[in-house]
């Protein structure tokens, strides 16, 4: 094995709940416009899909640490979200067979750059500036996790204010579909964390907001927009 010429990154990690070896995070896959009243809001179209889009590795924020506002923008928004941690590799699963690759279940919160977002959309550009930047992606210890997937409320408050207050069940894609559509465009492989798409009531985060979100039976996650 040859040296580096740089010191290599660090592997980003996320803790698993109550023990004290962490999970490796190799790349953060997510799902856009995955629950309809949400993909209202956003403007997108009835007729079409989910999609995928991604974020680095490195954009995690493991649980006791704050994320930072980010350059850039003055329209950062929240997006609550269910996050699947893969444990097993496949590619082509198919929705049968999907569940098998599944660790466990973390809660996530998507940070958004709305208003570059906008202009991506506007100009037919990628995502990338506006959805994988430092910081985008705070996510609670993952708790680990077998059969059927969680079902119940995801929500998020924003100082104590509930903003975002929905059902796993309004997903378009459930997860069985999410891991089966994503190994048919990526091998997935142990490490994969992939957001499942946030519910309607997005809105914006200033410094100093606290905020708090909560999926039924799997956690919380709450962090200081710093
Ligand atoms: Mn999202």
């Amino acid at each position: 094995m040859a040296d580096f010429a740089i010191a290599p990154a660090p592997v980003p990690t996320v803790p698993v709940e109550g023990e004290a070896a962490a999970f490796p995070v190799r790349r953060i896959l997510c799902v856009g416009q995955n629950y309809a009243a949400h993909r209202r809001e956003m403007g997108g179209d009835d007729r079409k899909p989910p999609f995928f889009f991604t974020k680095p590795a490195d954009a995690v924020v493991p649980p006791g640490r704050d994320p930072a506002y980010p350059s850039r923008t003055a329209n950062l928004h929240h997006e609550i979200e269910l996050v699947v941690a893969v444990g097993r590799p496949g590619r082509d699963v198919a929705p049968e067979q999907a569940l098998d690759l599944v660790f466990g279940y973390a809660v996530g919160v998507d940070l958004t750059r709305r208003d570059l977002q906008a202009a991506a959309k506007e100009a037919g550009r990628p995502w990338d500036a506006a959805k994988g930047f430092d910081d985008s992606a705070p996510v609670s210890a993952i708790r680990r996790w077998s059969g059927a997937p969680p079902q119940g409320r995801i929500a998020l408050s924003v100082n104590g204010q509930t903003r975002q207050d929905g059902q796993l069940s309004d997903m378009i894609w459930n997860v069985a579909e999410i891991v089966a559509e994503a190994s048919r465009l990526w091998a997935l492989a142990p490490g994969d964390l992939i957001f499942t798409g946030t519910p309607e009531g997005v809105g914006p985060l200033v410094r100093g907001d606290r905020v708090e979100g909560e999926v039924e039976g799997v956690g919380k996650l709450s962090f200081t927009v710093a």
